[in-house]
């Protein structure tokens, strides 16, 4: 089918194997497409296909899906060194390094490569997908397609319209992330979408609560847990997310925006100064070094 009529996707490429890539790649194999998975070398895309198979072999153990479903996901996924392995894709989707040179040199290699008819998107958490958009030979046919993390666990993705998309470009994207059997929710290309918009301000907050010693780490994870029912308290979950990627998105608001309430708690850049960003460092707001997280406040 052509683009217009709603194209159907049947191949994906998927360019970054890192930890959103290789999500992406797993679930669009899962739900019977062909994917291409691309990275700068083939380690990193072993690392991403081990990753993935890793990931399976859990939802294997959960009976989730069945050993044969997770053997032929994984023989949907073909390492694609370099782009020419792109020439069949229905759709590519950038999920590369959170880093605007980096996207805008891909997107140019990617250009000879694909069909006319081919739609981009981009995975970008912070960069305006207009701009991105604009940067490429086909911005009627660009677009948003944010994946929630872990990819194969959150139900949710949000679908970013550039001022340049097109309805039939629309229309193929939200059908595709129906396929993935996931949700999608549309939201306009300012600054950190929605889900990051409103949750990284209620995480700095906590942030302030805790800098300026209205209450400790604990009690302010408490409050929020078996007060507000949330399932991870705030700090906690800033933890999860990376201290590093919290004070990003909150530059980015704070930039984007021109708003001082969006402003980054100092506490929050002292904490990434000190190279404590969390799980991934084993220290954060937590101390993960022992067998039981113990509060760094
Ligand atoms: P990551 O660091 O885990 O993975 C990025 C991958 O891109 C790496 O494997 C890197 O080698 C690869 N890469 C770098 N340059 C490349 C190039 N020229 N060609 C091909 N691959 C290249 O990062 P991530 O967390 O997976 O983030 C990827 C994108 O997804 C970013 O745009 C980020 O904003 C977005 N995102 C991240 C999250 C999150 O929670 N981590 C959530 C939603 C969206």
């Amino acid at each position: 089918m052509a683009q217009g009529t709603g194209t159907e996707i049947k191949t994906v490429g998927v360019i970054g194997a890192g930890q959103m890539g290789n999500g992406i790649a797993h679930v669009c194999a899962l739900a019977g497409l062909e994917v291409r998975l691309n990275d700068v070398s083939e380690d990193k895309i072993k690392e991403g296909l081990a990753t993935i198979g890793g990931n399976m072999a859990r939802q294997v153990a959960k009976g989730t899906i069945t050993g044969a479903d997770r053997k032929a996901a994984l023989d949907r996924i073909r390492p694609a060194l370099s782009y020419e392995a792109f020439g069949d894709c229905d759709i590519v989707i950038e999920a590369a390094t959170e880093n605007e040179a980096v996207k805008r040199k891909i997107f140019d290699a990617l250009h000879p490569v694909l069909r006319p008819e081919v739609m981009i998107a981009s995975n970008t958490s912070s960069i305006s997908i207009t701009r991105l958009a604009a940067a490429t030979d086909r911005p009627e046919k660009f677009i948003g397609i944010h994946f929630m993390n872990p990819v194969p666990v959150m139900e949710l993705v949000e679908l970013i319209r550039g001022i340049a998309t097109g309805d039939p470009t629309f229309e193929s994207a939200k059908a595709f992330i129906a396929k993935l059997g996931k949700t999608a929710s549309v939201a306009e290309d300012f600054p950190a979408f929605i889900v990051n918009r409103i949750l990284l301000p209620m995480i700095n907050e906590a942030i302030y609560v805790l800098y300026e010693g209205v209450g400790s780490v604990d009690s302010i994870d408490t409050s929020m847990r078996l007060g507000a029912h949330h399932p991870m308290g705030p700090l906690q979950l800033a933890d999860f997310i990376g201290l590093d990627t919290c004070l990003s998105v909150m530059q980015v608001l704070h930039e984007g925006l021109a708003d001082s309430k969006y402003r980054p708690c100092p506490l929050l850049v002292k904490y990434v100064e000190a190279g404590w960003l969390g799980r991934k460092t084993k220290r954060g707001f937590y101390d993960y070094r022992g067998e039981h997280p113990v509060p760094t406040r």
